[in-house]
Parts: structure tokens; C-alpha cells; sequence
């Protein structure tokens, strides 16, 4: 291990009170004990005075700066992940580490080319959301990319599903008993009146509306 600079400290401490907020958290006690930072008062020090986070009590939060900080680089954290499962297809539970090194490499400008190449995907590989950016809101196609929803999909073609987004999580298993699940390789064989996907031997309708919820990679034909 090399030496671990202020930055690189500052930006996991901004991680970790990212993922805390999420799940619902902001007290310094569970901070401290998943922090792997060594010093952690002078993490808390350094954070109060740098404008990132504010500790009160036993309550320790991002500031505005902080969040907006901590936001870039989850997200670019999450679609390094993707980036390493979609496209080099990697299984998920090793891609964890790697993409912790990957989101400190990742430049502001490679990362939204990254995710419109990956189709603006809406989360990582494990579920959690991947924060919106500037090209999320315009939605540019300047590449085709990657990964596309399936009612984008082009008809005749074979891909691998590579993720689910239900509006409604009660979908999933409904989907996965129809062997509609992330890996899974289906045809398209129309989009009107409904959209007809072909899985194995099986072909399924599927409601337009659950169609933009599956996200699908091309595969070779
Ligand atoms: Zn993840
Ligand atoms: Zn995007």
C-alpha cells in the first residue's frame, strides 16, 4: 500500500457519508467504526474546515459542498462498475475493489462520455443509484450506446439483459419466473402492437411500459 494522501482520504470519508445518507444515516458513531481511516478525528478536523461536513453531537452530515462533491464521485464509482460488468463483464463481487481505484482515474469529461456510452445507466450492479449528470438531463445519443432499453432495441436482433428497473419492484419475480433476468439472452421479434421477446424456446409479450424498465446489450449474432 502506498501513502494514502489527504484527497484520497477526504474523498472516502465524502463516500461513506454519501452511502450513510442513503441508508438513512448520519450519526458519527456508525462513521467512525466504518471508516478505515486511520486518524479519524483529524478526518472529522479536516472535513469540518474544508466546508465538506458538519459534526454536531453525535451527528456528522455533508455540507451543500460536501454533497456536491461526494455526488461526483459516487457516481462516477457506480459507473465504473457498470463499465467493468457491461462491457467487460466482469461478475460483480470482484468488481468492487477495482472500481474504487477506477473512480479516482475517472476524469469529469471520461465519465460522461462513459455514461452515455453506457446509455445512462440508472444504478450500479449492485442496485444503488447511480447519481443523474448533465448528459443524464439532455439524454445525448452521440454514440450508440451499449447498453439500451428494449423498447429501443432494434427488432431481429439477440441481447443479454443486463439490468432491471422495475416502477414497481413486485415485477421482478413475475419477469424472473418468465426467465426474464439480468444475463438472460433474448431475440426481439416486435415492438407493435406489443413488444415480443423470444427466450429460448419461449416467446413472451411484454407490456410496452416494462419494456423501457429493461435495459439490453447487443450480442454478436
Ligand atoms: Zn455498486
Ligand atoms: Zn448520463
Amino acid at each position: 500500500m502506498g501513502i494514502i494522501t489527504d484527497k484520497e482520504r477526504i474523498d472516502e470519508a465524502l463516500e461513506l457519508l454519501w452511502v450513510l445518507d442513503e441508508e438513512g444515516h448520519s450519526d458519527l458513531d456508525r462513521f467512525s467504526l466504518s471508516s478505515d481511516d486511520a486518524d479519524i478525528p483529524s478526518l472529522i478536523e479536516t472535513l469540518k474546515q474544508e466546508g465538506l461536513a458538519s459534526a454536531e453531537g453525535a451527528d456528522i452530515r455533508l455540507t451543500e459542498k460536501g454533497r456536491k462533491m461526494a455526488r461526483g464521485l459516487v457516481r462516477r464509482q457506480r459507473l465504473a462498475e457498470r463499465l467493468f460488468t457491461d462491457v467487460f463483464e466482469m461478475p460483480e463481487d470482484s468488481v468492487l475493489n477495482d472500481a474504487c481505484k477506477m473512480e479516482h482515474i475517472l476524469s469529469e469529461e471520461l465519465t460522461e462520455s462513459v455514461c452515455i456510452f453506457l446509455g445512462h445507466p440508472p444504478t450500479c450492479p449492485h442496485g444503488k443509484p447511480i447519481p443523474r449528470g448533465e448528459c443524464c438531463k439532455k439524454l445525448k445519443v452521440e454514440v450508440v450506446p451499449v447498453v439500451t432499453r428494449l423498447s429501443e432495441f432494434e427488432v431481429g436482433s439477440a441481447g443479454k439483459i443486463t439490468f432491471i428497473v422495475p416502477s414497481d419492484p413486485s415485477r421482478i419475480s413475475k419477469l424472473n419466473s418468465l426467465g426474464i433476468t439480468a444475463g438472460s439472452i433474448v431475440k426481439l421479434l416486435q415492438k407493435v402492437p406489443s413488444c415480443v421477446i423470444q427466450i429460448d424456446e419461449t416467446t413472451v409479450a411484454i407490456d410496452p411500459e416494462i419494456a423501457k424498465e429493461i435495459y439490453i446489450k447487443k450480442v454478436p449474432k
